[in-house]
């Protein structure tokens, strides 16, 4: 069996302990591959690799930085077949999935922070006599933390502009989704990515992320994952004067106002509610619905979700994979437990679902929830499955209220033809991005991130690198 091992100093290796943890396939439950166990021993080794390289990438001209990234972006669209159906098996996402979104967007992170670089700039200050200007140096050594549910996407947001900016690495992925980010070891390896300026360190959160987090050489911690994880990395970094960027979990309004392009938001709205099982931190888990286009939309709505085809993630016609783990999968059943509880009423999904022949894989039927309170646990705490609920309301007033009413404040969705109220809701919802008349629209140059407890600090564009910088002001006086 195939062991996902550490990318240090530029060689493929095993962990110090030499312990394995199993890797599962989640649309048949089997152990598929074995992941090399890292503890503060690995982290340490790859810090060593680390500060030895800084020296060299940091001074290496940004042109030969950029044309380094740009080889490795071309390679991961090279592979992007093998890469995509690692990523489907490792994830249980449907592979057209992987095809289409995941691994472009892998390397489209990679050719842009390549290019970005080359257009970063710095502010200078003149006064009378006198002149500022300010450097945006490298920090070091940093580190990477990434998530399971968009694996190579997310890994490759955060090395990306880490590297382009001149740091040196050391980057974990989620010991559930540990493959792409170790076949992107060998793409760096062929790509002639120089030994020590990226290392991938694989292993458990507690364990190797932890170790991570205090080491005292690593700079800077970019982070992204649940809000639990989040809090626990800061109350250890922080202390430490570490810099820190927290990308953390959502619990995104979907707003749906009569006057909007019904069938336009009808198809996104079913995109936006279970693309990737409801796994996107993006994804509009709360429905929120004008009362007056609220029955068209249920039964219009419901229409579409019964079509969604639930299965095999390597079969083309499945639109609703795996979720990716046993402990997610009962994690999300007991939402759709707690969401009865509460007095809520499915109109449709519910239920595991048991493929033949992959029966014991991790499957649950979308699934769509009436007749909630606004506030209740399941309409306010993060399930992050293929679960909606679709709440009905009357004013402007009342859906605000009821969108700003959780914890967090990661993405929402507006749909309205109505240009004054589009962007007072802009305005008025707690959130770090708002589509309006669309969804999960990307421009990789505009600033990533979430209010209130979905993060701090914001990726993305120039905003990433100058997080991966540190301002040196100076000051001449002329005479
Ligand atoms: P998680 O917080 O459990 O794990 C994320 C990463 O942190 C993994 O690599 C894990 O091994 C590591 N980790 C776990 N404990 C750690 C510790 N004590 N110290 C250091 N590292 C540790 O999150 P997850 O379950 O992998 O991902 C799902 C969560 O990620 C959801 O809450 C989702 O909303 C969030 N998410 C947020 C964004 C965003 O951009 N805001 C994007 C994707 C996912």
């Amino acid at each position: 069996m195939i062991e996902i091992q550490n990318y240090i100093n530029g060689e493929l290796i095993s962990a110090v302990e030499g312990g394995q943890l199993d890797n599962i396939n989640p649309a048949t439950g089997e152990v598929y591959a074995k992941v090399t166990d890292s503890g503060k021993d690995d982290i340490e080794n790859a810090y060593q690799a680390a500060k030895a390289a800084f020296n060299g990438w940091s001074e290496t001209p940004i042109s030969e930085r950029s044309r380094i990234m740009m080889r490795i972006a071309d390679m991961i669209e090279k592979n992007l077949d093998e890469l995509a159906l690692a990523e489907s098996i490792d994830n249980g996402k449907p592979l057209t999935l992987a095809k289409k979104v995941d691994i472009p967007r892998a390397s489209a992170n990679f050719r842009f922070f390549a290019n970005a670089i080359t257009q970063f700039a710095s502010e200078s200050h003149s006064g009378p006599g006198n002149i500022n200007y300010t450097l945006r140096e490298p920090l070091g050594v940093v580190g990477c933390i990434s998530p399971w549910n968009l694996p190579l996407y997310l890994f490759t947001w955060k090395i990306a502009p880490a590297l382009a900016a001149g740091n040196t690495v050391i980057a974990k992925p989620s010991e559930v989704t540990p493959m792409t980010a170790f076949l992107l070891s060998q793409i760096c390896i062929d790509a002639g990515l120089p030994s020590g300026v990226l290392n991938i360190v694989h292993g458990l959160g507690h364990k190797t992320g932890d170790a991570m987090s205090r080491h005292p050489g690593i700079k800077a911690i970019s982070f992204t994952g649940s809000t639990k994880v989040g809090s626990q990395i800061a109350s250890i970094a922080a202390p430490m004067f570490k810099k820190l960027s927290l990308e953390l979990g959502g619990k995104n309004p979907n707003i749906i106002f009569a006057d909007c392009d019904y069938d336009k938001m009808l198809k996104t709205t079913v995109r936006s509610s279970f693309a990737n099982q409801g796994q996107i931190c993006l994804c509009g888990s709360r429905i929120f619905v004008e009362r007056k286009l609220y029955e068209k939309f249920r039964s219009d709505f419901l229409v579409k979700v019964k079509e969604l085809k639930v299965g095999d993630p390597l079969d083309d016609a499945t639109k609703i994979g795996a979720v990716v783990s046993k402990a997610h999968f009962e994690k999300i059943l007991s939402y759709i437990k707690l969401a009865k509880q509460e007095g809520g009423r499915i109109l449709c999904g519910g239920n595991t679902v048991h493929p033949e022949g992959n029966e014991n894989g991790y499957y649950i039927e979308p699934t769509v929830i009436v007749d909630l309170p606004y506030n209740c646990r399941t309409n306010t705490e993060e399930i992050f499955g293929p679960v909606v609920t679709l709440t009905p309301f009357d004013t402007e007033e009342d859906v605000i209220k009821m969108a700003n009413c959780t914890e967090y404040g990661l993405s929402t969705t507006v749909w309205t033809s109505n240009l004054n109220r589009a962007h007072q809701f802009a305005k008025k919802i707690d959130a770090g991005i708002v589509w309006i008349n669309t969804w999960l629209l990307r421009d990789l140059r505009t600033p990533f991130g979430g209010t209130k407890n979905s993060g701090v600090g914001r990726e993305g564009g120039f905003e990433a690198l100058r997080f991966f910088t540190e301002p040196k002001n100076v000051c001449i006086e002329f005479e």
